[in-house]
């Protein structure tokens, strides 16, 4: 693929409520969009989804703006590329992290290819990896903590997800806000045969949250996702032994190095994969490739992004090996109706088709116009 021009945008979603986890609240979806045209004006969309504020990765939007426009969007402009492979690589030449201004670029060259070929994302990583993708992927609802910490709010919230048809129920949990709403969510559970997990974002200390997790081992929770903090793989690995029930991790999985370091030590066996957080959808075929060959059980997380930038884990998550449902959720869940620039739907049973067909021709132009203003 030749890239002769790259267009930049900011993109701004106002959410229809807050969304808050453990650190931290997040009011918009503020995103950078890059569009990649090619000489005979095929183009090629990706989405940078970091937050404005450090408190899910080190990685924050003005960091990533400014590294996308003075380093990596240079890099790529005006050359050739054989594969997304090789634009991966000459994006990660010399760049420590920041994964999420690589894979808006990285993401945007698959869709490039499927564009020039009248392909996919979902039929591209087919091909690469040699598998046969499911048409559609099954949804599961994340509920952050309420700001009002009304339990009987979060209970009605889990029976509006039920009535949904979502597959499975993540609350957000942080010391103080666990076990009393792991119970009554349980208990509004019970019977119907949707699972419960929570994410902890990082919120317990080691060793010392330990007991405060302990607490939550007999609730009957599919997993518990990133109770401990990014770095700490010692913790991680100790819980997922000390716990009858298993451990996922989210941020811990920054890149496939760290994979391969989880299966060496014998850490958590649950891996959520964010195409973003890891850099773009290369080195999430290589976290996959880890995870196959260790009989890890995966699913694909969410920023949440715009329909765009969630056009990736969408297709991930239509892989062999991601069994659980995913973070993936309609459009009017988070943006209201006819904001998205890319319409995501969920079926009453709680699923969402796979598109066949590349970004541009899902691109709403009317929407993309009110909602972004051209950097680049
Ligand atoms: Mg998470």
């Amino acid at each position: 693929m030749k890239i002769d021009r790259v267009e930049l945008y900011e993109l701004t979603l106002p959410l229809v409520e807050p969304f808050i986890i453990s650190g931290g609240a997040m009011h918009q979806r503020q995103s950078l969009l890059v569009r990649l045209v090619s000489a005979d004006g095929a183009d090629g969309w990706g989405e940078c989804p970091p937050f404005a504020l450090p408190f899910y990765s080190e990685e924050t939007l003005p960091g990533a703006r400014e590294l996308l426009e003075r380093v990596l969007i240079p890099r790529i402009e005006g050359r050739a590329f054989e594969t997304p492979a090789a634009v991966d690589a000459a994006l990660t030449e010399n760049v420590r992290g920041n994964p999420f201004a690589r894979a808006a670029l990285e993401t945007a060259a698959w869709d490039l290819v499927a564009a020039e070929h009248r392909s996919s994302l979902v039929t591209l990583l087919g091909q690469a990896l040699d598998v046969t993708p499911a048409t559609a992927v099954a949804c599961g609802v994340a509920l952050g903590i309420p700001a009002d910490r009304s339990i009987n709010g979060l209970r009605l919230r889990v029976l509006d997800a039920l009535d949904a048809g979502y597959r499975r129920v993540k609350i957000k949990i942080m010391p103080g806000w666990d076990v009393a709403p792991v119970q009554a969510v349980a208990a509004t559970l019970a019977g119907t045969g949707i699972s419960l997990t929570v994410d902890a974002n990082g919120a317990y200390p080691w060793p010392d949250g330990l007991a405060q997790l302990r607490a939550l081992d007999g609730a009957g929770l599919l997993y518990i996702e990133q109770p401990l903090a990014p770095d700490e793989l010692v913790g991680h690995v100790a819980l997922a032994h000390e716990l009858a029930t298993p451990i996922c991790v989210d941020e811990t999985l920054k890149h496939a190095g760290l994979a391969r370091q989880l299966v060496e030590l014998g850490g958590p066996r649950i891996w959520n994969i964010k195409v973003h957080r890891v850099g773009g959808l290369t080195e999430a075929c290589r976290i996959w490739r880890i995870a196959r060959a260790h009989d890890i059980t995966l699913w694909a997380g969410t920023m949440p992004e715009s329909g765009i930038g969630s056009q990736a884990p969408l297709a991930m998550a239509a892989l062999p090996g991601f069994d659980l449902p995913s973070d993936l959720e309609p459009s009017t869940r988070w943006y209201g109706r006819n904001q998205d620039l890319i319409k995501l739907v969920m079926s009453t049973d709680g699923m969402m088709t796979v598109p066949r067909t590349n970004l541009a021709r899902l691109v709403d132009p009317h929407r993309l116009q009110a909602a972004t203003r051209r950097l680049r």
